[in-house]
């Protein structure tokens, strides 16, 4: 899926406008850069992953970015040996949450981590890749 076809996606969601559209569709440039990046709100503070144009909170449209970073902390994990339709070639594969202070992010673990070497609490960076169709994502990794 290129990158048209992602912003049509977004044009799906919500009342959005043009506008917010673009800025939230900063992310995948940041990606390409190999930066994951996450949106806090001007007025209030509130930090959003994935990113937001509007604060869901004090309704301001006014945002910043800021780059997540480890080291985060596993909260915890799943072995996918079933996955939703699209997914099945990946399979078996892990997905997770990791709390990185400023925002919880939910995401795959690296293919490479195994499963004996994965711990709740255990300190996790994350990462830019590119998956086999060409796709920008990210994943953990022990760090
Ligand atoms: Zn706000």
């Amino acid at each position: 899926m290129g990158r048209k076809e992602m912003d049509l996606r977004f044009g799906k969601f919500g009342t959005v406008s043009f506008t917010s559209m673009s800025k939230v569709n900063d992310f995948v440039d940041y990606l390409e850069q190999g930066r994951i990046m996450g949106t806090r709100c001007l007025k209030c503070g509130r930090t959003y992953f994935p990113p937001r144009a509007d604060c869901s909170e004090c309704l301001s449209s006014s945002i910043d970015w800021f780059e997540v970073k480890g080291p985060g902390k596993l909260m915890t994990w799943s072995l996918m040996k079933f996955g939703p339709v699209g997914f099945e070639d990946d399979l078996p594969y892990s997905i997770a949450v990791v709390d990185f202070e400023e925002v919880k992010v939910f995401g795959r673990l690296a293919p490479e981590l195994s499963e004996d070497e994965v711990q709740v609490g255990m300190a996790m960076d994350i990462k830019a890749n590119e998956l086999p169709n060409g796709q920008l994502n990210y994943v953990f990794v022990r760090r």
